[in-house]
């Protein structure tokens, strides 16, 4: 392709990207399949690699999610709230896990894999053990403030065990059974129906009425510590921990030693996803060692230490088309 031609790409690329982030993560109300969305930026990714000088810092490739609605009250994060790279089939993996052993020096990494939970990311605080805060990701550094709204979660607890500050990071979903209920509900009273069930959490989060969320039977998994780091060695460690404190981690987490480990976790989740009692779009595989972890870093949008499969998707964009969306 000639530079011309890849510079009035990338200049559509980015506005059909920009408009559908802000569809899907200020409205709730996405109008295409995460899997084309994936295929636009992968696109863009492409044209940029190839093209070097056609990224910009505003790049849909370089920002995090969108920035808060503006009647919520902003809160900053301690540390930034990121994305993950992608991942879509074994070879991939297999870059990443290259990338990682030329990185690091070594010819053996653990990993560990995680369900990727589809659902929205949120920052919970306590102090002296108290909940005290919950946000939305936002554009990674400034999120809403939803406090009320994650109140609601009855897994989330109050107190902690220890009376600890503390920052962790989680994904509030919808089960699977919740989401049709509210669904047959709202069929029954003539209203749209809810897309799937990232959508619906989503919109119930960021309500401005708790009531409303608080009618929806929202649930969480906590995935992340702040600062976690500087008191542990391994994320395993720091599962365990955020266990014992009362949180509620996915059970479903193992240990991989190789790639072909971890394509074994990725093959049988596939299968076996549809078992679950909530939505999964993924695995996410992280690094465990902290030490690696801070010799690998971060690039603007995602940490070089994890990457996040995506399963072929299940759905067509006609599906989408013909739901009308609301929160
Ligand atoms: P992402 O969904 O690819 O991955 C990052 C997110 O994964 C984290 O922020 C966290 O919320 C979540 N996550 C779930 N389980 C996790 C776990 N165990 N450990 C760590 N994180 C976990 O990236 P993103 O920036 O949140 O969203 C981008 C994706 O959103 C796109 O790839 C697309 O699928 C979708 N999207 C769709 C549209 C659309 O119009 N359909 C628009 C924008 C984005």
């Amino acid at each position: 392709m000639q530079f011309a031609d890849a510079k009035e790409r990338v200049l559509s690329l980015h506005q059909q990207l920009q408009e559908h982030n802000t569809r899907y993560y200020v409205l709730d109300d996405p109008i295409i399949s995460d899997a084309e969305y994936d295929r636009l930026m992968q696109e863009l990714i492409q044209l940029e690699t190839s093209f070097p000088e056609l990224q910009t810092a505003d790049s849909p490739t370089q920002r995090v999610g969108a920035e808060p609605l503006p009647f919520f009250e902003k809160v900053e994060h301690t540390s930034r709230m990121l994305s993950l790279s992608n991942a879509f089939n074994r070879e991939d993996l297999m870059e990443f896990d290259q990338r990682i052993k030329k990185a690091t020096g070594l010819d053996q990494i653990t990993y560990v894999c995680e369900l990727k939970i589809d659902g929205l990311a949120v920052s919970i605080r306590y102090q002296d053990g108290i909940y005290s805060l919950g946000a939305t990701r936002g554009d990674g550094q400034i999120g809403e403030n939803i406090t009320q709204n994650v109140k609601t979660i009855r897994s989330l607890p109050l107190k902690l065990a220890t009376p600890i500050n503390l920052e962790v990071r989680g994904e509030a979903y919808l089960p699977k059974k919740e989401f049709e209920r509210i669904n047959k509900q709202r069929a029954d009273n003539g209203e749209p129906l809810f897309a799937n069930p990232r959508n619906a959490a989503a919109g119930s989060l960021r309500q401005l009425d708790p009531k409303l969320a608080a009618q929806r039977a929202l649930d969480l998994f906590i995935y992340g510590m702040d600062g976690s780091s500087e008191v542990y060695t391994t994320h395993q460690e720091t599962f365990r921990a955020i266990k014992k404190l009362g949180l509620k981690v996915n059970p479903e987490w193992k240990v991989a030693t190789s790639i072909d480990e971890v394509w074994e976790y990725i093959e049988h989740w596939q299968l076996e996803r549809s078992k679950l009692g909530y939505e999964i779009d993924g695995i996410v595989i992280k690094v465990d060692d902290y030490a690696l972890r801070t010799k690998l870093g971060f690039t603007a949008k995602s940490p070089r230490w994890a990457i996040a499969y995506k399963f072929p998707a299940e759905e067509a964009i006609s599906i989408l088309e013909d739901i009308e969306l609301r929160v």
